[in-house]
């Protein structure tokens, strides 16, 4: 099965210099799509990047980088609901592309699986309450 995750990789300095994205590709047969690159004040390097591949694959890929020494940070994760806001309207059910919304037939409210969201902000937008929210 081939899964595609937006994540956040934190290089510490030792490692800025090391051909380690190329080694997904080669050695993982991964894909990626760099959406940020940057190197912060103190030398670490961040990239922000969408990857691609066989489910097998992307978890070896994870495991190799994790055994490197690069801090992993799943972007989904800081995609958040402020539940107080929520009027469970169910705009945001029909734009989000992975599902992670659902009606829930007997209750009327809507769900919200923090799992399958990709961060691609689309329900941020759509949001009429803007309850929706993105947090690094
Ligand atoms: S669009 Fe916003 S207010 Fe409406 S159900 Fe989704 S998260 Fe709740
Ligand atoms: S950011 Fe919103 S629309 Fe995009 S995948 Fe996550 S939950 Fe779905």
């Amino acid at each position: 099965m081939a899964v595609s995750k937006r994540i956040v990789l934190h290089f510490p300095r030792r490692l800025v210099d090391r051909p380690i994205v190329y080694r997904l590709i080669k050695d993982y047969d991964l894909e990626l799509n760099i959406l940020k690159a940057s190197i912060t004040p103190d030398e670490e390097g961040l990239l922000v990047l969408e990857l691609r591949g066989e489910q097998n694959n992307y978890d070896k890929g994870i495991e190799y980088l994790t055994k490197t020494g690069v801090r992993i940070q799943s972007l989904g994760q800081n995609v958040i609901r402020n539940e107080e806001r929520c009027t469970h309207c169910g705009a945001c059910i029909t734009v989000c592309p992975t599902g992670a919304f659902e009606l829930e037939p007997l209750t009327r409210q809507v769900s919200f699986q923090h799992e399958k969201c990709l961060a691609c902000g689309l329900c941020i937008k759509a949001c009429p309450p803007r309850a929706m929210e993105l947090h690094f």
